[in-house]
């Protein structure tokens, strides 16, 4: 099976494993088929109003640190 291809929610460049990536806060951002990445908070920051969001944070995943 290959693995889920990652790639921005709004940009659609490619995230390459290991590295840095943003994820929405949301639980429906997160759950299901559809699982948001983005590959800079300021992507991120231009799916919030087009998914509008009441209250969003971003949070930072992938790469070495935690
Ligand atoms: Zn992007
Ligand atoms: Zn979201």
């Amino acid at each position: 099976m290959p693995p889920a291809s990652m790639s921005c929610a709004t940009c659609r460049k490619a995230i390459a494993p290991g590295t840095r990536w943003v994820r929405c806060s949301v639980a429906s951002c997160n759950t299901g088929r559809l699982k948001l990445r983005f590959c800079t908070q300021k992507c991120w920051e231009a799916h919030v109003p087009t998914a509008r969001h009441r209250k969003a944070s971003f949070v930072e995943e992938g790469g070495a640190a935690e």
